[in-house]
């Protein structure tokens, strides 16, 4: 019976049965990983508070040969999050950090930048002050992190410079080609968004810096609800393509 022994943050809980419950981790080693805790619904057992959402824990997990369902065997706590569960906001920020983690991240597959990167964004939701702005960041560096990071220079079809095709009304991303697109390149299948010279300025600013210096940084509202749309219509189109690709292999 193999052992998995890695530090884990809990996404969600789910119940099953009349006594156990199905837990979706993100370890640092193996990556989005399910586990049955056995008794876990029960009063006072074994697993106590270390399998709420957020915990940031100390797993160890059984597995069995066929046997798609790992058991959890213990679970401690390293940090457990609780103030970030104590009000509304920051759990409700917290899930969307997590929906969209869970989204764009296969099964089993290691990756610790996306690890670090969901441990620093719940504690910027734990202790920061601007958490829509946090939601919005971790948006950026996940998408960055998972191998999508969208060219904001030249142009995804020329390779012209963003100076050179930035004249006003005319900046537009491509979600098809990742990146920055001209008018001349624009086609229609491109599904093209326009952007306006302040995000594009702070999307490429996020490129050259890393995710806990992008909090020093304070955009409008107005410029982040922008940012927000884009980012979210462009993981729409990515984790489209995903289904895509499962679907027809
Ligand atoms: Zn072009």
């Amino acid at each position: 019976m193999p052992l998995l022994s890695t530090e884990a943050i809990v996404l969600s809980s789910l119940r099953l049965g009349e006594e156990d419950k199905l837990i979706t981790f993100f370890s640092l080693t193996r990556g989005k990983i399910v586990g049955v805790a056995k008794g876990a619904r029960r009063f006072k057992n074994r697993f106590g508070a270390s399998l709420e959402p957020f915990t940031h824990c100390h797993l160890v997990l059984f597995e069995k040969p066929n046997n798609k369902l790992a058991r959890i065997s213990q679970a401690d706590i390293l940090y457990s999050f609780r103030k970030l569960r104590e009000s509304w906001e920051p759990i409700e920020r917290g899930t969307e950090m997590v929906r969209l983690l869970l989204r764009i991240t296969p099964e089993e597959q290691p990756h610790p930048g996306l690890y670090y990167l969901l441990k620093e964004g719940l504690t910027f939701l734990e202790t920061g002050v601007n958490r829509y702005l946090s939601v919005i960041l971790f948006t950026a560096y996940l998408i960055a992190e998972s191998g999508y990071q969208p060219r904001w220079d030249h142009c995804v079809g020329c390779n012209r410079s963003v100076t050179e095709t930035a004249a006003a009304p005319s900046r537009f991303f491509s979600c098809k080609d990742g990146g920055l697109i001209c008018p001349r390149c624009t086609t229609s299948e491109a599904q093209c968004i326009s952007i306006s010279l302040g995000a594009l300025t702070f999307l490429q600013t996020l490129s050259k810096i890393d995710f806990r210096s992008a909090h020093q940084y304070s955009p409008s509202l107005l410029l982040l609800r922008e940012i927000e749309t884009l980012l979210k219509d462009y993981m729409a189109y990515i984790i489209g393509c995903h289904h895509l690709l499962n679907a027809s292999s």
